[in-house]
């Protein structure tokens, strides 16, 4: 295995799962739609995303749900930690199935990722407050 400051690793609470990335993530951003509120059970949930085929499980098996079809929401089976996201559909142009979306805190250090963009704010809760120059946007 080829190890490198890029290859970052990360995994759920419990630590059944384990995962690796090859890449600091290019993209990230903190999703308030209600779905993600439902799935992670928090305000909103912050993604990242390298080429699908820089993501592997190194460990365990990550259980998929797919309430929507064609959206699977991966999580852990043992503790329920919210691990990935994803969509068979095209979305606006972007082929979702080139990437592998994963929740950005699982990372071992989540401090390699810095998002900025707030998607959704639609749905967003009121006692949430963005800082008045976050980037927001109604929908993805
Ligand atoms: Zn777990
Ligand atoms: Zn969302």
């Amino acid at each position: 295995m080829m190890v490198s400051s890029t290859c970052h690793e990360g995994g759920c609470y419990c630590g059944a799962i384990r995962y690796r990335i090859d890449r600091v993530p290019e993209f990230s951003a903190h999703c308030h739609c209600r779905s993600c509120q439902m799935a992670l059970g928090g305000a909103f949930a912050t993604w990242a995303k390298v080429p699908a085929k820089e993501f592997s499980v190194t460990k365990g098996q990550i259980k998929q749900c797919e309430k929507t079809p064609g959206v699977r929401r991966g999580f852990c089976g043992d503790c329920g930690t919210t691990l990935t996201y994803a969509a068979d559909t095209e979305v606006e142009g972007q082929n979702w199935s080139q990437d592998a979306w994963f929740a950005a805190v699982t990372l071992d250090d989540p401090s390699i990722v810095a998002p900025q963009n707030h998607v959704f704010v639609s749905h967003k809760q009121p006692w949430i407050t963005l800082p008045a120059d976050a980037p927001a946007f109604e929908e993805f």
